[in-house]
């Protein structure tokens, strides 16, 4: 009895011990990180800088863009620098993964992360809104894979993506948003299948979050969600865990989004009432 279960032991310890995140994993890596002015990209900037990796960061707002590389280099990123432009333009994307080649020789990891304003609440028919956000939440994202592909396969590295509950489940208010996260899961998770079968060694993280005290976030839904939002320095570094560990899915936090979806295939009705719950709905018309 007693060596089976020494057996358990020493593989639960080897697997324990394979499976922790160390910040030295990070250091010196080069990365991009894309929406990195504000909210969680930020963060995942700051994180980055004190574990001494090289960092590329890139969005619209150039003073802000100064900012953030200021502290990151006060933090100790090994370097720091940024770019600015939008994603709404494909060019663009491409140009920022041109600018590691240039100034970092090469890539470790892909970080993206960015979101185009979007509004909160019922569908309004808007067709051309939805091929605006399909740009810069999707598009953008593969444009973006695709140029770094070749500095990825050679770094053996790493593409993170960050995605949403409303990416893996249906939610009300935010139909175009829902829609491009939706596409993400698609593109990545097939494009994983194609690495697997030609072995390219290039892991694919998907970041499935619930609500994140970000300004955009609480400005647009705390007054509609029952629920308190997650610190976006905590989730930042969660996401980072994950990419370290080359994990396929990252759920942030656990109980408000991979719960929940365990009933998505057995009881999708119940799970569509339980998103639903979450919200203070205004009264029905007439009700
Ligand atoms: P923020 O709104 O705080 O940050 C968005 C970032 O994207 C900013 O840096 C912004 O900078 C940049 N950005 C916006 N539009 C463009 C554009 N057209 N071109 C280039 N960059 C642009 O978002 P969060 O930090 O809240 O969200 C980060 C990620 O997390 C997103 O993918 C989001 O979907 C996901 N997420 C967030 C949740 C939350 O509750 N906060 C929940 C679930 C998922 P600038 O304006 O300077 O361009």
């Amino acid at each position: 009895i007693l060596i089976p279960f020494l057996g358990l032991v020493l593989a639960f310890w080897f697997y324990s011990a394979r499976d922790t995140f160390k910040p030295e994993m990070l250091r010196g890596k080069r990365v991009i990180v894309t929406g990195a002015s504000t909210g969680i990209g930020e963060q995942i900037a700051y994180h980055l800088a004190r574990m001494g990796s090289h960092i590329l960061i890139t969005a619209r707002t150039e003073a802000k863009l100064q900012n953030v590389v200021r502290r990151c280099l006060e933090l100790g990123a090994a370097s720091a620098r940024f770019v600015s432009g939008t994603m709404e333009d494909t060019a663009f994307a491409q140009h920022v993964v041109r600018e590691a080649q240039t100034s970092l020789g090469g890539l470790d990891m892909l970080i993206l992360n960015h979101v185009g304003a979007s509004y909160f609440g019922f569908f309004d028919g808007d067709v051309e809104h939805v091929r605006k956000l399909l740009e810069i939440n999707f598009l953008s994202y593969v444009a973006m894979t695709t140029s770094a592909l070749p500095m990825l396969k050679e770094s053996e590295g790493s593409i993170v993506v960050v995605s949403s509950m409303a990416g893996k489940v249906g939610f009300p208010f935010t139909v175009p948003y829902s829609a491009t996260k939706f596409a993400l899961d698609g593109f990545f998770s097939s494009l994983r299948q194609e690495f697997a079968i030609q072995s390219i060694n290039v892991s694919i993280t998907l970041c499935i979050l619930g609500f994140i005290d970000t300004e955009r976030a609480v400005r647009a839904a705390a007054e509609v969600l029952r629920e308190r939002p997650a610190p976006r320095d905590e989730c930042a570094l969660e996401i980072l865990k994950g990419a370290a560990l080359r994990r396929r899915e990252l759920y942030y936090r656990y109980s408000s989004t991979r719960l929940p979806l365990l009933l998505r295939d057995c009881a999708a009705e119940l799970l569509d009432y339980l998103v639903r719950s979450r919200y203070r709905l205004p009264a029905a018309p007439g009700a």
